[in-house]
């Protein structure tokens, strides 16, 4: 899929305030630092569409980029903030929460994972959680440039046993880099794919 055109919709924390219509929505995931706001602009090919970690502010929103005035592309706060308290990670996950569980447009559900990390109990929950409410959703590893092949298939392998445990089947999983622009083809191709 060739992105013609990206822009800034709307960021909000409430999912009633989200744009209308019946636009399909392609949402992004994941802890703190895996590499979410890099991979929204490759993705995009635009540079400061989404906040990196470095610019905090925009990162507990709901912040929906209208893409090829076709579809959203909708960039959630990140999950799984040790430094936030407790009172901030409640507040963050009511509003995950309320978009994932109350937005019929929503498509899929990309789950972000750090290729270079073991399963982390966090998003292993986050993703039995989503199964138990039926939210269709993809992995993708990130940063995938960091690590050697050989590394890169030991984790995957590990991550996919852990899976295992729980799933009787995998979610399609696919790779990125933001550094070297590994995936954007295969991410934007299973968006046009899965596009209703
Ligand atoms: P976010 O908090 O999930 O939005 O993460 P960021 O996109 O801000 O990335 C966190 C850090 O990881 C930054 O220093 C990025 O430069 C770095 N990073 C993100 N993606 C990649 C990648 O694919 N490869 C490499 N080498 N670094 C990355």
């Amino acid at each position: 899929m060739e992105i013609k055109s990206a822009e800034f919709v709307i960021s909000n924390t409430d999912v009633r305030k989200c744009p209308e219509g019946t636009r399909p929505e392609y949402a992004f995931i994941g802890r703190s630092n895996v590499g979410k706001s890099s991979l929204i602009n490759m993705l995009t090919a635009r540079k400061g569409l989404a906040m990196t970690s470095q610019k905090p502010g925009k990162t507990l929103l709901i912040n929906h980029f209208l893409i090829n005035k076709e579809w959203f592309l909708v960039d959630l706060p990140g999950y799984g903030f040790a430094q936030r308290g407790k009172e901030g990670r409640e507040n963050i996950r009511r509003i995950i929460e309320s978009y994932v569980l109350q937005r019929p447009q929503l498509t899929c559900l990309f789950v972000l994972l750090d290729c270079r990390h073991e399963p982390q109990k966090i998003d292993l929950e986050f993703m039995e959680w989503l199964g138990e409410n039926e939210v269709p959703f993809a992995i993708i590893f990130t940063k995938i440039d960091k690590i050697s092949r050989g590394r890169l298939t030991e984790n995957l392998n590990k991550y996919k046993e852990r899976l295992l445990e729980t799933w009787e089947e995998l979610p399609p999983i696919l790779l990125s880099s933001s550094e070297t622009k590994d995936g954007r083809e295969e991410i934007l191709d299973y968006i046009q794919s899965i596009n209703r």
